[in-house]
């Protein structure tokens, strides 16, 4: 237990030659048609493990977190179905933190490389040392991710909603507020319907997920926290776009919050998996696990 905040951890999986390979191939059948360059890799040294590899500059928090769950290429090395995952203190002899990348949006969130030159770690480190186990427990990471994505950009498109409600009561024109033209009317009807079925959704997976991974079941259904993710974040990115339109060109300064939303909007579309990506691979998670509800 960090009762003190000592420990502020990043998670590297994407490296420069392997970005949405990673989530297409927890369940894509032949995953070695993605190639075995550019791994970050661990291998066996004695009582222990050595690192080696760079991962790419788009880790959240790593020029400032002090610690890393890495997801590390293991023996021997054919494919991306080789994963294993350990902690690494990135205070060790051998790890390089890059510099925070300049971006479009979340810029509070900072992301940057970690590279690792023979990087020792001893056995106990590495809790994901068998292929089989990394698949299976990144199945259940990423749908815990997705459902943390899918509450968060749930919350921005509420953000931009509300934005959006403020300004144009604010706002004059053609003689009376904005909001009192039935166009914009309809405009907020439908951003508030994109609102709540995000809310909604996320909801009822949140539920199913967290329930799940309480009773330490492991059968939560994939498809569905991956699809949660992808939703939220069309929608936020769908009301944030509709939000700024209504502000007007001042939607396009820094003086108003909706410049900040719909920036942050365009990079959850990226962020924890490309839109595209979570939707194959939610694809083959149902046709894989033959379920289609939560139930
Ligand atoms: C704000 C932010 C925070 C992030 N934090 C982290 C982090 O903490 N840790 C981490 O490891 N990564 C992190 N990432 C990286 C993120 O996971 C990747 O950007 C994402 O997985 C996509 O990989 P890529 O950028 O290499 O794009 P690519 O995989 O190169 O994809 C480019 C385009 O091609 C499409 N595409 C890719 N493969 C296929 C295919 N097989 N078939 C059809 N189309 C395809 C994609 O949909 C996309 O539109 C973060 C990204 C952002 C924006």
């Amino acid at each position: 237990e960090d009762t003190e905040g000592k420990y502020h951890g990043c998670w590297p999986v994407i490296e420069e030659a392997h970005g949405s390979d990673y989530v297409i191939g927890m369940s894509y059948p032949h995953p070695e048609e993605f190639g075995s360059k550019g791994f970050v890799t661990a291998d066996r040294d004695g009582d222990g493990w050595v690192i080696n590899g760079a991962k790419s500059y788009w880790t959240s928090s790593a020029p400032c977190a002090n610690y890393a769950f890495l997801i590390v290429n293991l023996p021997p090395h054919r494919s991306i179905a080789d994963i294993g995952g350990c902690i690494v203190p990135l205070t060790l002899p051998g790890v390089t933190q890059g510099p925070p990348i300049d971006k479009l949006g979340l810029r509070d969130d900072p992301q940057g490389e970690l590279a690792f030159d023979n990087v020792r770690i001893p056995a106990h480190y590495m809790l994901l040392a068998e292929p089989v186990f990394g698949r299976f427990a990144t199945k259940g990471v990423i749908s815990s991710t997705s459902c943390g994505m899918a509450c968060m950009f749930t919350g921005l498109a509420r953000a931009a909603f509300e934005e959006a409600l403020k300004y144009t009561r604010e706002r004059v024109q053609g003689g009376r507020p904005l909001i009192e033209h039935d166009v914009v009317k309809l405009k907020l009807s439908d951003m508030f319907l994109k609102v709540e079925t995000a809310r909604y959704f996320t909801r009822v997976v949140l539920r199913h997920v967290s329930e799940r991974s309480r009773a330490l079941t492991f059968d939560q259904s994939t498809a569905h926290a991956l699809s949660a993710q992808v939703y939220a974040t069309n929608i936020a990115y769908e009301v944030a776009h509709q939000s700024r339109q209504l502000h007007g060109a001042n939607g396009l300064t820094k003086d108003y919050l909706i410049e900040k939303l719909y920036r942050d909007a365009t990079a959850g579309l990226m962020e924890d998996g490309a839109n595209e990506a979570l939707s194959l691979e939610a694809a083959y998670s149902f046709l894989e696990e033959g379920r289609y509800t939560t139930e």
